[in-house]
């Protein structure tokens, strides 16, 4: 069973659920496998090495969160979790677990097949050794230049604290991706300030002051709700 399509494994009880899933990837050129307990996902990921797994964490034996740090002793798989519940506790520890991304239930055809095509390019990057360091990220009319450390909007440069350019490079070096509150505060003000959301969040609010037309709205730094950050992608990628 050779091909080129990428494989990915479905890893969901509920059965309706895991057809849904199914249905849609086949019919957008993925081969799939189907596990509905934790048991079946690790002796699948070990004889198969899908490309990537969708990873439910309410499982009837072992927790997805279980399955996720067994993967991750040995495994560099990219993870979905595909989470059905408000608990955002779960879908945080999985990403500071190592999981890539997340997506809620119920959710649109085109997300998932999005977050699918993310992973999958920042695993074939990561393979290719093309993931080296960027210099620059641009989209729409936002540069941020890594090397000279500026922040360029529409044609201007923009003033911003050591602080709010670290936390914008943190951010724009992932596109695409969720970074949680928990990971990006440890990085810019280490393990003692963990629990301080407020700094992160006063100044964020200072960062879209300057960088978004409207922050209530913002275009390229997104807020996942008692989640995290998400930059926007940049566009052709
Ligand atoms: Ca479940």
């Amino acid at each position: 069973m050779k091909s080129n399509k990428a494989v990915v494994l479905i890893v969901e009880d509920d059965a309706p659920i895991a057809h849904v899933l199914s249905t849609i990837l086949t019919a957008n050129e993925y081969s799939v496998l189907k596990a509905s307990t934790g048991a079946m996902a690790r002796s699948m990921i070990s004889s198969y090495h899908p490309d990537v797994i969708l990873l439910d964490l309410g499982l009837p034996d072992i927790s997805g969160l279980e399955v996720l740090q067994w993967l991750r002793r040995d495994y560099g798989t990219p993870v979905l979790i595909v989470s059905a519940r408000a608990d955002e506790q779960e879908k945080v520890q999985a990403l500071d677990m190592g999981a890539d991304d997340y997506i809620t239930k119920p959710f649109g055809t085109s997300e998932l097949l999005a977050r699918i095509r993310t992973a999958l390019r920042h695993r074939a990057k990561q393979e290719s050794g093309e993931d080296l360091p960027k210099k620059s990220y641009t989209v729409g009319g936002l540069t941020i230049d890594f090397e000279r450390r500026q922040i360029i909007l529409n044609g201007e440069q923009v003033h911003v604290t050591q602080t709010e350019y670290k936390i914008i490079e943190l951010i724009a070096r992932r596109p695409g991706r969720v970074l949680t509150y928990d990971y990006i505060i440890r990085r810019i003000w280490g393990d003692y300030a963990a629990d301080n959301n407020r700094i992160l969040r006063v100044n964020m609010a200072h960062i879209r002051r300057k960088l978004e037309e409207n922050p209530a709205e913002p275009k390229y730094i997104m807020t996942e709700i008692g989640v995290g950050y998400r930059m926007a992608e940049e566009a052709g990628n």
